[in-house]
């Protein structure tokens, strides 16, 4: 997506050969028109995968999932980091967390997904697939089926991408970064 590949050229900012910093529009500040191009995005790659939800881990995946939901017309689940006292029948699990480098508690109400839905994961980066597979664990436990994977930035260097496409899943990444070195991106697509 050139838009997007655009503004982590110019507004992005690399910390490590690992880490991009992408506040200034995704993480913290919000670029509202490229959000919903994104969601335009993922809709033309899985409109006919028969989405029914979509789904993601608080917090910087609800932008990207929300107008992703809006775009399709359904309902969105955001998978959360701490367990709130009315949560009533929770599914939960713990995650390695690429950025904070310590494991962290997910959870989510059992009744936002059932056997009949058909889940598309949205999530903002890709990096080691420790997310994604937390995630992964939950959505099954819950009976339903991963019909998509989309991630916003992916680095194709890292393990996440492998795990993905390895494992089957319907994949799209908006911008795939290749490496990172010296301060410059390599982008894959
Ligand atoms: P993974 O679980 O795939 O190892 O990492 C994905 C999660 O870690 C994403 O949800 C994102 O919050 C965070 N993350 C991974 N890599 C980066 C990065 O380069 N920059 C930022 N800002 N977050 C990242």
């Amino acid at each position: 997506m050139k838009s997007l590949k655009d503004a982590i050229e110019q507004k992005g900012l690399i910390i490590s050969d690992e880490v991009l910093k992408v506040d200034s529009f995704l993480n913290h500040q919000i670029d509202c028109p490229l959000v919903m191009e994104m969601a335009d995005e993922f809709y033309e790659h899985f409109k006919d995968k028969k989405i029914t939800k979509i789904v993601t881990i608080e917090s910087s995946g609800v932008a990207p999932s929300f107008a992703t939901a809006c775009r399709f017309g359904v309902p969105m689940v955001f998978i959360k980091k701490a367990q709130p006292s009315t949560m009533q029948d929770p599914v939960s699990c713990q995650v390695f967390s690429f950025t904070k480098n310590k494991y962290y508690p997910i959870c989510m109400e059992r009744q936002y997904l059932s056997e009949e839905d058909n889940v598309l994961f949205i999530d903002d980066f890709l990096a080691n697939g420790e997310a994604f597979k937390a995630a992964e664990n939950l959505i099954k436990e819950c009976g339903a089926n991963i019909s998509g994977v989309g991630i916003v930035i992916e680095k194709a260097f890292q393990k996440g991408h492998k795990y993905i496409v390895d494992a089957g899943y319907d994949f799209c990444a908006l911008a795939s970064i290749a490496s990172i070195k010296d301060k410059k991106i390599t982008w894959a697509k």
